[in-house]
């Protein structure tokens, strides 16, 4: 129960879904830290779940201002940090996914900042302070493998997530920072209410289940548990790979 005693963690995007789920599974093997979000509210509550530990700090990781204020206050509270999870993304508010001839310049670039270049730069912005020996954990996304109607941009971006994690590796190799990827299939969070009209939601998630071979949608804490061992030095032989935690979803045609 204590993999990650004392280390600290920033995870970006811990007010919600996944990023909750990699928070809470960090605090129960004894990891303190940062979450961080653009919305106070859901903000405060996730620290307020979290307990002891853990505090929130409000940014936009498109910002480059704000990333760097999101590690200087961690590190002012808790020291150098340990594990960095770059997990914030996924849907860009107002722009939902579109098809082809319907994906404009604006809709592209915006789901390039948010799910590709703001991880190269939350990375960047985090070097200072980092330990060295520090594991970075980019989160992915089994489309990156596995293409999905109406999501080309999205997946496209996650996929040179998976590139970014093997250069960056290299760069970093002099300080032993390790890189990883750490790729979901499809999990119950609420992204699915930010893209799927809501009579359609149950529906969607049904599909999802039927589609994903062990017959059910992954959930925060399955990636949680995967995202424990890329922080923890069970993994130390492991640099700039993908792991994939997706029930088996990417091996079906
Ligand atoms: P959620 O929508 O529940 O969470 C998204 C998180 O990102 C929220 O915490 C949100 O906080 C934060 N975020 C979004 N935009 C910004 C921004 N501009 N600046 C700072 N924070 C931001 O989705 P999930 O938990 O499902 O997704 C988390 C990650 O997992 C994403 O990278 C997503 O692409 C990936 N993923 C999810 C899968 C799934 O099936 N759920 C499958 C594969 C990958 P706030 O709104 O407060 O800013």
């Amino acid at each position: 129960m204590s993999k990650l005693k004392n280390k600290v963690a920033v995870i970006t995007g811990g007010n919600s879904g996944i990023g909750f789920g990699i928070a809470a599974a960090f605090r129960n093997e004894g990891a303190v830290g940062t979450i961080t979000g653009r919305n106070e509210a859901t903000l405060a509550s996730a620290v307020d779940a979290l307990g002891t530990g853990f505090i929130g700090i409000k940014g936009d990781v498109t910002a480059m201002n704000d990333l760097e204020n999101i590690f200087q206050k961690t590190t002012e509270k808790f020291g150098n940090i340990d594990t960095l999870v770059v997990n914030a993304g996924g849907v860009v508010d107002g722009f939902p996914m579109a098809a082809v001839n319907d994906v404009t310049e604006e809709n592209y670039d915006r789901y390039m900042d948010l799910n590709l270049k703001s991880a190269y730069f939350t990375v960047q912005k985090s070097l200072p302070y980092l330990n060295d020996g520090a594991s970075i954990i980019l989160i992915g996304s089994s489309a990156a493998h596995r293409a999905i109607p109406g999501m080309t941009i999205y997946s496209a971006a996650k996929a040179a997530i998976i590139s970014l994690a093997k250069g960056l590796s290299l760069d970093l190799l002099s300080r032993k920072i390790r890189v990883n990827t750490l790729s979901p299939g499809s999990i119950d969070t609420p992204i699915f209410e930010k893209v799927v009209p809501q009579e359609l939601l149950e529906q969607v998630k049904q599909t999802w289940i039927d589609t994903t071979p062990v017959g059910r949608q992954g959930l925060p804490a399955d990636i949680g548990n995967a995202a424990v061992f890329l922080a923890s030095d069970d993994s130390a032989f492991i640099v700039g790979t993908e792991i994939l935690s997706d029930g088996g979803l990417t091996n079906i045609s």
